[in-house]
């Protein structure tokens, strides 16, 4: 009986258990594609490259230096690790959302008409360093000292995250008008770009 029971267990493990869980994105059947998509310098400007290891994540770039797409990738892994250790992804919203992303870089800020600052304070014709642009797009300013830590990129995939989570990505942030933002979605940014400093991006 005991055995009958142990090969039970081991067939339904062997159903279950064989997915990829939610954080593997090694795996995937894009690596061809990754090899010819690179930034080449001597070609005009902006280029789009595809971010190896997600699928058809991609990033438009305005230089080859803003930024390696492996740099890009590193962050995004750093970024799903934290996002899953503060909030799970049980419907692999997020990691979705990850696989389809394009992440927008400009060496310029922007001007926004109207928004809201980190604690839901409207403001009007401020300069921004980040937008959300679409369900799947992004755009980001390369940061201070031209590091990804330094930039909007975690705050983004935050309202991207939670855009494809919830439908909405809560423009107010911790502000009370629209939900969804948190103090530990703050927090896992704060803690997420630390990470990423430890690898000198
Ligand atoms: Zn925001």
């Amino acid at each position: 009986m005991l055995k009958k029971i142990v090969i039970f267990l081991a067939l339904i493990c062997s159903v279950t258990c064989s997915g990829h869980g939610p954080s593997v994105f090694l795996s995937n059947e894009n690596k061809a594609i990754y090899k010819t998509s690179k930034c080449d310098s001597d070609k005009p400007f902006p280029q789009m490259v595809l971010i190896p290891f997600f699928e058809n994540a991609s990033q438009i770039v305005p230089n080859c230096r803003t930024y390696p797409k492996h740099q890009t990738a590193l962050a995004f892994f750093i970024f799903y690790h934290k996002w899953t250790e503060y909030f799970g992804d049980r419907n692999y919203a997020v990691k979705g959302m990850l696989e389809k992303v394009m992440i927008q870089w400009d060496t310029n800020k922007k001007v926004s008409k109207r928004g809201y600052n980190l604690k839901g304070e409207p403001f009007k014709n401020h300069n921004i360093i980040g937008r959300v642009e679409t369900d799947s797009m992004t755009w980001v300013w390369q940061g201070y000292d031209h590091k990804i830590s330094q930039s909007a990129l975690f705050h983004e995939l935050v309202h991207l995250s939670l855009r494809a989570k919830y439908g909405s990505g809560d423009s107010d942030h911790e502000g009370l008008k629209y939900r969804g933002w948190t103090a530990a979605h703050t927090v896992m940014i704060i803690e997420a770009k630390q990470m990423l400093r430890a690898f000198g991006l």
